[in-house]
């Protein structure tokens, strides 16, 4: 067998595995960066309770077990509350 034509084809093979490779390794990178923003830095996200927005949780406030992104809506959950008493 030609020598050259094996060398070609050992090229071929070397190619495509290290194209392989690279895609693997791209999705990879691709998936963990979504995994990374759908997990923000600086604790949990949390929901308001009164307009549902959603906030992290060091800038929230908590009452009665609930989140709240300002003490305006805060008072206006507890106002609603009491009215449903
Ligand atoms: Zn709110």
């Amino acid at each position: 067998m030609n020598l050259l034509l094996i060398r070609l084809i050992i090229f071929a093979v070397l190619l495509f595995a290290g194209l392989k490779l690279y895609r693997m390794y791209r999705e990879w990178k691709l998936e963990r960066e979504e995994a990374d923003r759908s997990v923000p830095q600086g604790g949990q996200m949390v929901r308001c309770a009164w307009c549902q927005v959603h906030l992290p949780e060091d800038d929230a406030l908590r009452e009665r077990g609930q989140w709240f992104c300002s003490p305006d809506h805060r008072d206006k959950y507890l106002e609603e509350q009491k009215r449903e008493e």
